[in-house]
């Protein structure tokens, strides 16, 4: 063999020895797993069942009417890079949060902003900790820079498990992801055990706050990470436009953080990444918080519908202060999101594990609640 097949990362390539080197870092990376689609379009629209896409915790409701009038008039401009600095975009998000704008960096979608976040911290020897199960992109982007994920085990009630996280800091730890409330568990964590966790953390590691569903809680009791950050240098939260806001597709999420991190992350974006489509729709949504809003509102009184109704049937499901539920099937969790598709559902299973469940409209919660009333009944 040609000496570079010792190398790690230089397994036999298709293409025979003296292929490009690509990264050991890369060996056995986890494929990060976009939800099932729902058949699309007319091909989809004629087959009975109509299936909901109840797999990527997405928006259920279409684009607002202005917020679209906005993005198709900025697409006749679309020969042209963006806006590279994001500036309207950051004086909007600057004014709405009373953050600084030096504060403030945006990335293609909140995971691009960790991913930049884990650019700017960490490197072959480092650690990056998280809770397990969480978003399933933290192992995958942890990877990529060549970091080892330490993953730390939710409790029995699902909760992140802050004092084991606390523990397991050493001298290697750059990063830390607090994914609150948790995906995809939905469980958010109480102001005053973050706050005594953000308290253990040394100050040269940086928490970062993903708070993807932060517009969905409700328990008064669940810090507002842009509360927390304030007097502490060393976090970072995380929110995108992609959930509440409805822009999953347009690829825009922010980071707010004090000015070194803030400015690392500037340093370590994609330049041009977030589209103007993207921009001005962010902006534009902005300015329709309020219609917006109320969607959100009305997710959240079919989560509260959808949770109920679960434990009526006997479920045990963790209290959710995000847009999906949980339910940990184990060993039937494959056959439990074979059922809610065959009934027209897709729901995202993590086999072996538990399934989790988008809050949809109405009427694709009422099939899952049906599927899942007579899985029950196999249970018992
Ligand atoms: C959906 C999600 C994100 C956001 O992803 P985008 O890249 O902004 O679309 C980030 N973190 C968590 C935990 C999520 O579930």
């Amino acid at each position: 063999m040609s000496e570079n097949s010792q190398s790690p990362g230089n397994g036999p390539s298709p293409d025979g020895p003296g292929g490009p080197r690509l990264r050991g870092a890369l060996d056995g990376m986890p494929v990060y797993k976009p939800g099932k689609r729902a058949p699309a379009g007319e091909e989809g629209a004629a087959q009975a069942p109509v299936a909901y896409k109840l797999s990527s915790n997405e928006n259920p409701y279409p684009p607002l009417p202005g917020v679209l009038e906005t993005v198709t008039s900025a697409a006749g401009a679309f020969n042209r890079y963006p806006d590279m600095a994001c500036s309207g975009l950051l004086a909007e998000l600057s004014a709405r949060f009373g953050v600084p704008e030096e504060h403030l960096a945006t990335g293609t979608g909140s995971v691009g902003v960790a991913q930049q976040l884990l650019q700017a911290t960490a490197e072959p020897g480092d650690e990056v900790i998280y809770a397990w199960r969480s978003f399933e992109a933290y192992p995958i982007i942890t990877q990529i820079s060549g970091a080892t994920s330490v993953r730390v085990p939710l409790t029995e009630g699902e909760e992140h498990d802050l004092d084991a996280m606390a523990e397991a800091i050493t001298e290697r730890t750059r990063l830390i992801f607090v994914c609150n409330p948790n995906n995809p568990t939905g469980v958010a964590i109480p102001r005053a055990d973050l706050e005594r966790f953000l308290d253990r953390v040394p100050c040269d590691v940086l928490v970062v706050l993903d708070e993807a569903y932060r517009e969905f809680v409700r328990d008064e009791n669940v810090a507002d990470g842009i509360d927390l950050y304030r007097d502490r240098p060393n976090v970072c939260v995380l929110r995108t436009f992609s959930k509440a806001y409805g822009l999953a597709g347009l690829r825009v999420g922010f980071a707010v953080a004090h000015e070194p991190v803030a400015a690392a992350l500037r340093k370590t974006a994609v330049p041009f990444g977030v589209s103007q489509l993207a921009q001005e729709a962010a902006i534009a949504s902005m300015r329709s918080e309020g219609e917006l809003l109320e969607r959100v509102e009305a997710l959240v009184g079919e989560r509260t519908r959808v949770s109920r109704e679960l434990a009526e049937q006997g479920w045990t499901v963790p209290r959710s202060e995000a847009n999906f539920v949980w339910l940990r099937l184990g060993e039937r969790t494959d056959e439990f999101a074979a059922a809610c598709e065959a009934a027209g559902t897709v729901v995202r299973p993590f086999p072996g594990e538990g399934v989790r469940v988008t809050v949809g409209e109405s009427e694709a919660n009422d099939i899952f609640l049906q599927t899942a009333a007579a899985f029950r009944k196999t249970l018992d």
